[in-house]
């Protein structure tokens, strides 16, 4: 797992993760690329998202911003996580005492990067666009 510098733009991909799940049932992104000014998430996907989804992915996003979530981690057991969590992007030899980070009662997820303490420091995001190849959504953001 690659080390994150950005904890606005981060942060703003635990959200856009959530999001992408709650609205289409769909994984958090396998891969993903964080920079200062663009970021872009890829996911498992099978088809282009229509301008009224992607309207409404932004709009939903900012309403978490908007609400200003407090950003807090926890510490769980791998036996806690098991089934909760996705494992699959665990770093080697993660042990038995893995950070979770908590975004309000929006989103709960395991990760090891920096974040805001509270989603209203994000800004309003913004996505620049998204592309479908292969099976794979990529949804490329920025933050204003
Ligand atoms: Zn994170």
């Amino acid at each position: 797992m690659k080390e994150y510098s950005e904890p606005r733009m981060h942060t703003a991909e635990h959200l856009l993760n959530r999001t992408m799940v709650l609205l289409f049932g769909c994984g958090r992104a396998f891969s993903s690329h964080i920079e200062r000014k663009r970021s872009k998430c890829d996911y498992k996907f099978t088809r282009e998202l229509t301008a009224g989804e992607t309207a409404e992915l932004e709009k939903r996003v900012n309403e978490a911003v908007k609400a200003d979530l407090p950003v807090r981690e926890a510490f769980v057991s791998m036996e806690e996580a098991a089934g909760k969590f996705d494992l699959g992007r665990l770093p080697e030899g993660a042990g038995d005492r893995l950070r979770c980070i908590l975004i309000g009662d929006y989103d709960a997820c395991l990760c090891i990067g920096p974040h805001v303490n509270s989603t209203g420091e994000i800004g309003v995001f913004r996505i620049v666009s998204s592309s479908f190849e292969n099976g794979v959504l990529r949804v490329r953001f920025k933050l204003d």
